[in-house]
């Protein structure tokens, strides 16, 4: 077996493994050759021969890929694999450890002296909306458009629909028609769903389609509702070029999308930067408050995780903690605490505990300041074609390494 080979195996198998204890797999998407699918890989293995079948393949990594990007891109993606084995079987690993060792990222608290400035830049922002004070304001700005139940289900399912249309054109014309180049893309079907931990999520399929889900039980807005459709567009486009990486190339290790590593970051960040790259930042001041708003809830829900995960904070203080300093609703901070707690509401162990790092740090201190160093220097349709035709830029590993160039 070859080193893609070995990767795809144990990442399937890991898979297999993270399911059985999380009810979630560590595969997010998969489209390579049916003989290497991860659910056809071992459900037997221990902990200890995933780790031992991990160093196989760092082995044979290193005697087979010679370019320095996609090794370090394979070995980073390995690395994090060998975390989340590490944490699923009970070896003791801090909360920062764990972090650090999925995502190759600094666990950062934010000072509560960064999160006034953040509420400060909220407080000016909002200052012409309705409300008697800055909570009524932003309950106020939260409530007004606020769509729920079936009638949000009938927003997803039909408007976002089209909505996504548009979005995927957007992509093509100002983004794609720089790079000169294309991609298949057989678009995105939208469905309602509830009971997760998420508020949405992009399946990716293979053969250039997408299943969005947005989670109904959440409150959505108008304007956060887009803000999560540039996102999880992202996603699909992301994605759509890492298959066609995959169907070009035949490099097997691109058909296997997994979660909880070096990748996810810049994933997050890319997505969390579509606004951006699409050049669709609205300086109207409804968006300018949810901006600014998003900014805040980021931060405090991070800072929410560490409360939750490395101090073990009761919920109820870090419920309050979300209350008072992201100015979230109860009910909204309640919700939010699914996605950043320990473990799930059956007891188990939650998968998604480490993940909230992810978007903070990929835009902020990586995908952004080199969009923005791109576009200073001139060179935005380089700047794409690295971030979606050189699939191995998208790790926090090699991400610096990939825009050396620049
Ligand atoms: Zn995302």
């Amino acid at each position: 077996m070859n080193a893609a080979e070995r990767f795809l195996q144990v990442c399937g198998e890991i898979g297999n493994f993270t399911e059985k204890r999380t009810g979630v797999s560590v595969v997010d998407a998969y489209f390579g050759p049916d003989e290497f699918h991860p659910k056809k890989q071992s459900e037997a293995k221990t902990a200890t021969d995933l780790v031992h079948d991990i160093y196989i393949a760092f082995d044979t990594l290193r005697d087979e890929v010679n370019d320095p990007l996609r090794f370090e891109y394979m070995m980073g993606e390995l690395h994090s694999l060998n975390t989340v084995v590490d944490w699923l079987s009970g070896k003791e690993l801090s909360y920062a450890q764990l972090v650090e060792g999925l995502f190759h990222i600094e666990l950062k608290q934010f000072p509560e002296d960064v999160i006034d400035e953040s509420i400060r830049l909220l407080e000016s922002r909002i200052s012409e909306f309705p409300g008697k004070d800055l909570r009524d304001k932003v309950t106020r700005f939260g409530s007004e458009g606020e769509v729920t139940g079936n009638d949000l289900k009938i927003l997803i399912e039909k408007e976002l629909q089209t909505k996504s249309k548009e979005v995927g054109e957007l992509f093509r014309d100002r983004i794609f028609s720089q790079m000169g180049s294309s991609v298949p893309d057989k678009g995105v079907q939208y469905e309602a769903v509830q009971n997760q931990p998420w508020s949405g999520y992009n399946w990716y399929q293979g053969d250039f389609k997408s299943l969005n889900q947005f989670n109904i039980d959440a409150k959505f807005n108008k304007d956060t509702l887009l803000n999560v459709i540039y996102h999880e567009y992202e996603h699909h486009v992301s994605n759509l070029w890492r298959e066609k990486a995959y169907i070009n190339s035949q490099e097997l290790e691109l058909s296997i999308v997994p979660l909880h590593t070096g990748r996810c970051v810049i994933s997050e960040g890319t997505a969390d930067t579509a606004k951006e790259f699409l050049r669709v930042t609205d300086d109207g001041p409804r968006m300018q408050v949810a901006e600014a708003l998003n900014a805040l809830r980021r931060m405090t829900s991070i800072n929410a995780a560490i409360m939750l995960n490395a101090k073990r904070c009761a919920v109820d203080e870090t419920v309050d903690y979300l209350v008072n300093r992201g100015f979230r609703t109860e009910e909204s901070a309640k919700r939010s605490i699914n996605f950043i707690s320990p473990t799930t509401k059956d007891g188990s162990i939650n998968f998604f505990a480490p993940y909230i790092f992810t978007y903070f740090t990929g835009r902020t201190d990586f995908v952004l300041p080199m969009y923005k160093k791109a576009v200073e220097q001139d060179v935005l349709p380089e700047f794409f074609k690295t971030v979606y035709m050189n699939p191995y830029s998208g790790s926090s590993v090699t991400w610096r390494k990939a825009f050396e160039w620049m």
